[in-house]
């Protein structure tokens, strides 16, 4: 499939995990890449991960700075004349399991600062260019986490379901300017962000518990996210806006009774 042929696909957080499978997806479907990140090294990895050809654009930004966004949108619009593909990708993991009653404000503000103002500048940004493009798609990653809570801490299920929200209200926004916006919401996936956890269940031959919660019966790949993200950004999804897909392995299907 080269669904993205002569399109231009930006990607934040893109120097890891899903990211960079993302990265890898587009780029095996013809796109041509702006990979954002802070991180420059991974970014420079994930370069030579793609495949031979591939066209692709670096830019070490941090999502959080309103300022570097709008000024890297303006940037790659003028070299390329139109972003046909956001994926706000970007995040951090809270961390944090100690409670509502003892999370501290500057983990608050630090997580919503990257996960849910990041793809606010940048659906901004890129949202008013894609108005006047006549469209364009925006898939947003979200988390089980933003539907339910128990993973990953208040702070940040806070701004997961916040991004769902996020991709819903700019679903209304722009759907009349044929701009799509959607959500993925990942289950647990081996990444550097839930390293610590693989490694906590490796060192205790527990590694299949990870999966146990899931009606697959088995945690998800990096590359199963990109794969959704192409189909939601593509116009394979031509009539899909406003939707938080879980892909979770039925995680969220089910009420996880104990038994
Ligand atoms: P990861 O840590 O491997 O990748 C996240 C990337 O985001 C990193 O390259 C990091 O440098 C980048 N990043 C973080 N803060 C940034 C900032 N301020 N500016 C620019 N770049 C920044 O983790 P991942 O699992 O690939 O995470 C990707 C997305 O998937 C995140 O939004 C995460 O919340 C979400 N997610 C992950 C899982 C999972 O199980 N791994 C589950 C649900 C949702």
């Amino acid at each position: 499939m080269q669904r993205f042929q002569e399109r231009t696909v930006l990607i934040t957080g893109a120097a890891s995990g899903i990211g960079r499978a993302a990265a890898r997806r587009f780029a095996e479907e013809g796109a041509f890449l702006v990979l954002v990140d802070r991180n420059e090294a991974g970014l420079a990895e994930t370069r030579e991960a793609l495949p031979a050809g591939s066209e692709a654009l670096l830019r070490t930004v941090d999502v959080s700075d309103e300022h570097a966004v709008d000024a890297l949108v303006a940037e790659v619009i003028e070299a390329r004349g139109r972003i046909h593909a956001l994926c706000n990708n970007a995040g951090i993991a809270g961390g944090d399991y100690s409670g509502i009653t003892e999370t501290d404000t500057d983990t608050w503000r630090n997580i919503l600062n990257v996960n849910l103002l990041g793809p606010v500048f940048f659906t901004r940004a890129v949202g008013r260019h894609m108005r006047e493009q006549g469209g364009g798609a925006i898939v947003n990653t979200a988390s089980v986490a933003g539907i339910r809570s128990g993973a990953g801490g208040n702070a940040y299920s806070a701004s997961k379901a916040a991004v769902i929200n996020l991709t819903k209200t700019a679903a209304c926004d722009l759907g009349q300017y044929n701009v799509r916006v959607n959500a993925i919401c990942p289950g647990l996936i081996e990444t550097g962000m839930t390293k610590p956890v693989f490694d906590y269940a490796r060192e205790r031959n527990k590694e299949e518990k990870l999966g146990s919660r899931c009606e697959l019966r088995r945690y998800g790949r990096p590359h199963e996210i990109a794969a959704a993200m192409a189909f939601l950004a593509s116009d394979d999804a031509s009539y899909i806006t406003g939707q938080a897909l879980a892909v979770d392995g039925g995680n969220t299907a089910s009420l996880n009774l104990p038994g």
